[in-house]
């Protein structure tokens, strides 16, 4: 498989065959950039090009380290996420061959120091089988204080044949030390097009294609796995709630109950919401709303009569208060309280946020 098949992001590609091709791999990398574009995917292509049974500059994908970094079972490859909310904080089990994190799973909030600790000694022992080893640490923005500064260290003196891939959405989370100590590799949107072009390829018809493409908004990972009419119903009930509250609310009852749909049940809900409510307010922010999703054509000039309710300057006002807020939520928030004064700066309340 080498590279090959993932869509979009030539440059860091390129940056990478590069450093792999002259055997220069830095011994820690910084993967950045928007949820679900393939980081993680392309961090294992690196494993595979570090490990792979073949030798080449390139994992060749089919030999059986290359097949168990893809499963996530390569004892030389640990991943290091969000451990699951319930559940012994130091796991007596080590972190071996540890997969990533599991979807849909009630996580801890942070990466905790002792997990740091424990990849600290794994590092010391080097490789099992392989030629190195190779720690994931996704989402890297997770880490506490405590276990940034713990990561400082390993990373200050890293032990020989030992390579430390990071992956974050929201890098300016790390220590400025732990960005200086890393390479960064910064991995955007794929453009619509080019992600379109792919989907059809893989024999969707020009309509989904067309769909997924724009519902995803550039991002592979979500492409392929979204569900269509439930993305499109999830939008229109957002664009519904945005409008009653241009309408505004007509009780604190009101607001209260929308807040807690908008909360959902876990921290992964609350995030994607704030995500949708933040990339709808941009686009009726923007006079230009872009191409509709095949099926969501109606929604365009709801959206745009919410911008000129709101206002542009309004509306982006909103948006950097969910980015501002959505960067908060490792800390203890409280879900309800978050969407609530999301909703109550969107009906034009008092500002809560300030
Ligand atoms: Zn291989």
């Amino acid at each position: 498989v080498s590279f090959r098949g993932i869509v979009g992001h030539e440059r860091p590609i390129g940056l990478l065959r590069a450093a792999l091709g002259s055997g220069r791999l830095p011994h820690a990398l910084l993967f950045y950039g928007p949820e679900a574009v393939g980081k993680a995917t392309i961090a294992r292509r690196v494993a595979m090009a570090l490990l792979c049974d073949q030798g080449g500059d390139e994992g060749c994908g089919t030999c059986r380290s290359c097949g168990r970094i893809e499963r996530g079972l390569h004892p030389d490859v640990l991943h290091v996420g969000r451990l699951p909310a319930k559940g012994p904080a130091n796991p007596s089990e080590p972190a071996e061959a540890a997969g990533p994190e599991p979807a849909g799973a009630n996580l801890r909030k942070e990466i905790l120091v002792g997990q740091i600790r424990e990849l600290a000694e794994h590092a010391s022992f080097g490789p099992r089988e392989g030629r190195r080893r190779v720690f994931l640490l996704d989402p890297a923005d997770r880490m506490n204080a405590a276990a940034q500064n713990a990561l400082l260290k390993t990373l200050e003196e890293p032990p020989s044949s030992t390579t430390f891939i990071l992956l974050a959405t929201r890098p300016h989370l790390l220590l400025p030390t732990i960005r200086s100590r890393s390479v960064g590799i910064r991995f955007g949107l794929v453009p619509i097009p080019k992600l379109e072009d792919e989907l059809r390829g893989r024999g969707c018809s020009r309509e989904e294609a067309r769909a997924r493409a724009v519902l995803s908004e550039g991002r592979p990972g979500r492409a392929l796995t979204l569900d269509v009419p439930a993305e499109i119903e999830r939008m229109e009930a957002a664009v519904r709630v945005l409008e009653r509250l241009g309408g505004r609310p007509d009780s604190a009852e009101e607001l209260a109950e929308l807040a807690s749909e908008m909360a959902g049940s876990s921290e992964e809900d609350l995030a994607n919401n704030l995500e949708l409510f933040a990339a709808l307010l941009r686009k009726a922010a923007r006079a230009d709303l872009g191409a509709p999703a095949p099926g969501a054509e109606a929604l365009e000039p709801r959206l745009a009569n919410i911008g000129r309710r709101l206002g542009a300057g309004r509306a982006y006002a909103m948006v950097r208060a969910i980015e501002r807020l959505e960067g908060d939520l490792r800390f203890n928030l409280n879900r309800t309280l978050v969407a609530e004064a999301i909703l109550a700066g969107i009906a034009g309340g008092p500002d809560p946020l300030r």
